[in-house]
């Protein structure tokens, strides 16, 4: 049983691998970890911290990658964290297409809250690691503390009070000495 209170939700694509731009990983052979990330995933789990992924996944919508085939790329990179001594406890897809307008696409929160009712940890107590404004917004509208990687997308908007880090490991550095 995970220690209440300690959970980080992951944004995947720019924040564990790198990002395919303009694109999507559709193969687990396109699947690259970004450096470091394996890293900072076992220090979240050696400091006791339950890791729960968030991802938009439009491909699925898209059609250029069935459900199958995702949850085929997220066995991969599960287990493969795990042989660092990392560990993730869910991976939570939104499937759909920006125009399907629905409520579990980022910036949109649902994600974030199927993910806590699985879990039932507080928002405000909880972590999110995200590369994007989209990312650092739908973790804003459910008030998790918001930490974002500087590499990928990151824009003017980053500014905001928001915590800018290099990498995944940076991040769960700050993590592991915030008290
Ligand atoms: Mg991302
Ligand atoms: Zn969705």
């Amino acid at each position: 049983m995970a220690t209440p209170g300690k959970f980080v939700l992951l944004d995947r694509d720019g924040v564990i691998n790198q990002r395919i731009p303009n694109g999507y990983v559709t193969s687990w052979d396109q699947f690259v970890f970004l450096p470091r990330a394996l890293d900072g995933l076992r220090l979240l789990k050696q400091c006791g911290y339950t890791c729960l992924v968030v991802s938009n996944q439009a491909c699925v919508g898209k059609g250029l990658i069935t459900l199958e085939q995702l949850g085929e790329i997220t066995r991969h990179f599960v287990d493969e964290i795990e042989r660092h001594g990392g560990h993730i406890d869910g991976v939570y897809y939104c499937p759909h297409r920006m125009e399907d307008g629905c409520g579990c696409r980022k910036p949109e929160p649902g994600l974030l809250i199927e993910a806590q009712r699985e879990h039932a940890f507080l928002f405000e107590e909880t972590y999110l690691i995200g590369d994007t404004h989209t990312d650092c917004l739908a973790g804003e509208r459910v008030g998790c503390r918001v930490l974002l990687l500087k590499d990928g997308q990151a824009d003017g908007r980053a500014g905001l009070g928001r915590r800018i880090f290099a990498d995944l490991y940076a991040a769960a550095e700050f993590i592991a000495t915030a008290v």
